[in-house]
């Protein structure tokens, strides 16, 4: 199975690095297996990574909704 492309450059995982834990969990959930799932790398496929905030986590699928109906809406 493919890693997550940006595994290796995640800002989201880059700031849990005192959390090994956490980071392994996150890693077995999204990154090192179905990360089609996680909002995180759906967002950067549709906006680019520079869009994706730091602190959106992988599962909030909610979030990326109202995120990209922001993005498309008319600013006025
Ligand atoms: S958290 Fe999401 S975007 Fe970041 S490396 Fe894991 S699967 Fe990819």
């Amino acid at each position: 199975m493919r890693n997550c492309e940006f595994l290796c450059e995640c800002a989201f995982l880059k700031n849990l690095e005192e959390e090994a834990d956490l980071v392994d969990l996150f890693k077995t959930l999204y990154c090192l297996g179905d990360f089609s799932r996680c909002a995180r790398h759906a967002l950067a496929l549709a906006h680019g990574r520079e869009m994706v905030s730091d602190d959106i986590l992988p599962n909030e699928a909610e979030l990326v909704s109202l995120f990209a109906f922001r993005l498309s809406a008319p600013l006025c």
